[in-house]
């Protein structure tokens, strides 16, 4: 019956008990006995506090195991990039990737000889008291156009520990940053010099006042500023291509239809060579998930890539087909001069040009390539260059149907586009 009670309150209800009756056998009333037993017990409950839980027998602490200390070879391993210590001047441990960089033979080496380096020679040599803060830039260590920051700390046993951060990405985006803002104000700087020129000499009375004369001048200004916006342009559809270049395209393109409507957009702006182009359109190839407006853009820059260096009187050839592995292709086709082999890989840089001079004075911007490469990389797609001397050049895009590179039908089934022509 006591079962729940705490061994302190049973026995402090025991000498209550034996108290009661004491009171009452020394011939206090029956009364007095009741109430010294009732009011007893009570306080004895109130005063444990624990009258109607049991004493908990303390449990033994479970001390856990200690966690194995990794040795220092594990712990320069783990952290990412090259990692010395070094003691007394010489490399006392080095990780994988210092090795990898250094060579094998390092460990136990002089750290000067081990980092050959003039500037991380110098940060060594100083003394660890007044070693200098901050890191330290090392360009050509491992290979020419390699840029690390090697960082130097030193340890209460006077090791020190040398960690290289390879910055070659940032320096490669850093350099690219400051070339594109240099050659754009370049780009615009040239024809901007030359409008001021001809308002100047437009100002003139005696030039001013020749019409045949300052028609000629106008014209020559009208060029410059087209040039000028078509730059402009350019540089606005990059910037806009880039930021979105992470939100893939999810309309259905027909790019058969597309090719028809770039072609009587040619057409319309009456240039030369617009009559030249040929279509070969596989009209049974499925639409591709696209950006209309972005696709677009590709197709102009490539057909008049091919109409500005294909020959006059020669076809500018627009295929679309879809090839084995169900990959939509198009390509564009001219006869022209073609691009000698070592410019190709570099057709996609901004503002990179074969022939300046042949460049600017057929109205390019350098730009027209780097929007295409951008574009079909949104798309998921590839873009493949094919070009002989003498006899033309071929640019050839893949770009995956839309059935494969679509989000889930749910989401297609509201799109107006979702109609595949076939
Ligand atoms: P641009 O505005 O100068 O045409 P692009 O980026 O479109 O700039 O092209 C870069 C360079 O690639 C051009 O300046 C030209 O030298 C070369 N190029 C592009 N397409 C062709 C082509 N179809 N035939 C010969 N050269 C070409």
């Amino acid at each position: 019956m006591l079962q729940g009670f705490g061994s302190r309150t049973v026995i402090a209800i025991g000498l209550v008990v034996i108290a009661a009756i004491a009171v009452f056998l020394l011939e206090w009333n029956l009364q007095a006995a009741i109430i010294a037993l009732v009011g007893g017990v009570a306080a004895a409950l109130t005063a444990t506090g624990t009258g109607d839980q049991p004493i908990e027998t303390p449990r033994p602490v479970e001390v856990a195991a200690p966690a194995p200390v990794p040795n220092l070879q594990e712990v320069i391993e783990a952290i990412v990039g090259p990692v010395l210590i070094v003691s007394e001047g010489r490399v006392a441990h080095a990780n994988t990737a210092a090795l990898g960089l250094l060579g094998k033979h390092i460990v136990g080496e002089d750290v000067r000889i081990a980092i050959r380096h003039p500037g991380a020679a110098e940060r060594l040599a100083s003394p660890i008291a007044g070693m200098p803060q901050g890191p330290t830039n090392l360009v050509g260590l491992g290979a020419l156009d390699q840029h690390w920051e090697m960082h130097v700390s030193s340890t209460a046993s006077g090791q020190r520990v040398v960690h290289l951060i390879d910055r070659t990405g940032n320096h490669a985006a850093e350099r690219m940053r400051v070339d594109f803002v240099a050659n754009a104000s370049h780009e615009l700087r040239t024809p901007l010099a030359s409008i001021l020129g001809y308002i100047e000499t437009l100002g003139d009375d005696k030039a001013g006042e020749d019409a045949q004369v300052r028609g000629r001048f106008l014209k020559i200004m009208f060029d410059e500023a087209r040039r000028m916006q078509r730059l402009v342009e350019d540089l606005i559809s990059l910037s806009r291509i880039e930021a979105e270049k992470y939100r893939l395209p999810d309309r259905a393109v027909d790019l058969s239809e597309l090719v028809g409507e770039v072609r009587s957009e040619l057409l319309d702006a009456q240039n030369v060579r617009s009559n030249d182009i040929v279509t070969d359109l596989d009209l049974g190839v499925p639409t591709v998930a696209g950006d209309r407006a972005q696709l677009s853009q590709v197709l102009h820059n490539l057909i008049g890539n091919a109409m500005k260096y294909g020959r006059v009187g020669t076809p500018v050839t627009v295929k679309l087909w879809r090839d084995r592995v169900g990959m939509v292709r198009i390509s564009v086709a001219d006869e022209g001069e073609g691009i000698a082999p070592e410019h190709i890989p570099r057709l996609t840089e901004r503002f990179y040009r074969v022939d300046p001079g042949r460049s600017r004075a057929a109205g390019g911007t350098g730009l027209g390539l780097a929007i295409v490469k951008h574009i079909v990389e949104r798309h998921r797609g590839r873009f493949d260059v094919a070009s002989t001397v003498g006899k033309g050049t071929t640019v050839t895009l893949m770009l995956p149907p839309h059935d494969k590179a679509t989000p889930p039908l749910s989401s297609r089934a509201i799109s107006p586009d979702n109609v595949i022509k076939r």
